[in-house]
């Protein structure tokens, strides 16, 4: 600090007396202050000294004005809402299903106020969070008894781990499947201290198959819902129903991880078909895994159902405890799950049923609506279209099934050598609204799939900000 011209930036003690801070102390905090202005001088200081900057030209006001910007960059939320225009609805990298307004009061609810997660409101004695749904679940699924942790890749790892820790685990090689996110069966089933023991070939597995393996090393027998690809052609599989009969014949429980799975008939909505967990139960299957937030449409959950001495197996396991739900999830989940007691209302109170059955003509018309706002913010050099589109359920549901839906898709009018980089330019300008803009790229073109688009309001109101190359 020998040097005077440094000397000439303000000190922070001024700064911090200075009217143009006073706001800024009051709304951060004169620690977060304190903290920014001396971060700000630091940095500033080589520049003063080298000559590069004059002090002068950064008065108090200034550095005020800076230190603002980024004490408010640094209070922004990190998780933020964005438009999923994917056209993939259950979409895993944005958060999948979206829940009803039941279930965000019974969080907020559940946030606020002490409430009975584990206490036994008409004995007064202690209880256990399970039971607080396991009455629901069981009506909607026909299942004995039931537990519920984190997730489906944790209720898969510890039904493994209880039931068939250091034995063997037969699994069809069709079935040995990788979710995203690094979830695979092989290696889950190491994990649970299952060993590994498959059957069949990647297209066809038979009864007789499954009948080789069974030995006295046997524990359980498991079958895998291949939810995120199919298998066409020359194909078999045996009917859950028949594998039951073959796993019990030897005395072995048959686990079912259905992925999704569904708690109705979705082809009511004209969705189209996926296994339901009550189905699973009745063929036989002695334990059924399936996810809160796939099409269920909840909270980020693992539902485990089935045999009643199997799940009180699986509850004594001390992973469940580091698996288990908390209060919030347990809560969203009863909301959610009451809403399946009246099946003719689901599609209009779950938001996720209620997006995936939205008719193609309604987005349609939101697109031919959208079409000329949208071109008069980009301009001449792209052309905006409102078309026909096909979106996916997404989460590894049906990974073949395409939901008829319609996009405003941008195309830029220039050299095909510019188009990536004109599309990219368009996806990052989507991306740094106040409220990101997620679509998808393809064919030369950006498409913003509306099937989500609900909040047009919010929307439109920030397209005017959308900085673009014109
Ligand atoms: C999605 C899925 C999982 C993992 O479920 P999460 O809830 O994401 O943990 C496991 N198995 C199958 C078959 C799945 O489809």
């Amino acid at each position: 600090m020998s040097s005077s011209v440094a000397l000439r930036l303000p000190s922070i003690d001024g700064l911090l007396r200075h009217p143009a801070c006073a706001p800024l102390a009051e709304r951060y905090g004169r620690d977060s202050l304190l903290t920014g202005l001396r971060q700000l001088l630091d940095e500033l200081r080589p520049d003063v000294l080298s000559g590069q900057l004059a002090a002068v030209e950064i008065g108090p006001e200034v550095l005020a004005g800076r230190v603002g910007e980024r004490l408010a960059q640094q209070q922004r939320r990190q998780v933020r809402r964005v438009f999923n225009l994917t056209g993939t609805v259950l979409h895993t990298n944005l958060g999948r299903a979206l829940l009803p307004e039941e279930a965000i009061e019974a969080v907020q609810t559940a946030a606020r106020y002490p409430l009975n997660l584990e206490f036994d409101l008409a004995s007064g004695k202690r209880g256990d969070r399970d039971d607080l749904i396991e009455g629901l679940i069981r009506e909607l699924t026909g299942a004995e008894a039931v537990t519920v942790v984190n997730n489906n890749a944790a209720a898969v790892l510890l039904t493994l781990n209880s039931l068939g820790a250091r034995k063997e685990g037969i699994i069809s090689r069709g079935e040995l499947i990788e979710i995203g996110g690094a979830f695979r069966i092989p290696d889950i089933m190491a994990r649970a201290g299952v060993r590994l023991h498959e059957v069949g070939t990647t297209n066809r597995t038979h009864a007789r198959d499954y009948q080789a393996a069974i030995g006295p090393r046997s524990g359980l027998i498991m079958r895998v819902h291949a939810s995120n690809y199919s298998i066409e052609g020359f194909t078999a599989r045996v009917a859950t129903a028949e594998l039951a009969e073959l796993a019990h014949a030897h005395g072995l429980p048959l686990l079912e991880d259905l992925g999704s799975g569904s708690l109705l008939d979705l082809t009511r909505w004209g969705l189209p078909a996926e296994p339901t967990v009550r189905q699973a139960l009745l063929d036989g299957a002695d334990i059924v895994t399936f996810s809160g937030d796939k099409l269920l449409g909840g909270p980020q959950a693992g539902l485990i159902v089935g045999r009643k001495e199997l799940i009180a197996k699986i509850k004594k396991n001390p992973l469940k405890r580091a698996l288990r739900v908390d209060k919030l999830t347990l809560a969203a989940l009863e909301a959610v799950l009451g809403l399946y007691r009246d099946p003719d209302r689901l599609a209009e109170r779950l938001p996720s049923l209620r997006l995936l059955t939205r008719p193609q003509a309604d987005i349609h018309a939101q697109a031919l609506r959208l079409q000329p706002l949208l071109a008069d913010v980009l301009g001449e050099v792209w052309q905006v279209s409102a078309v026909e589109a096909l979106g996916m359920i997404g989460s590894g549901s049906q990974p073949v099934a395409r939901l008829p839906s319609a996009a405003l898709c941008c195309r830029p009018q220039v050299s095909k050598r510019w188009r990536g980089r004109y599309l990219l330019n368009l996806e990052a300008a989507l991306r740094g609204l106040p409220i990101p803009v997620l679509g998808r790229i393809g064919d030369d073109a950006l498409w913003l799939d509306l099937r989500q688009l609900d909040d047009e309001p919010a929307w439109l109101a920030q397209l005017p900000q959308l900085q673009v190359d014109r």
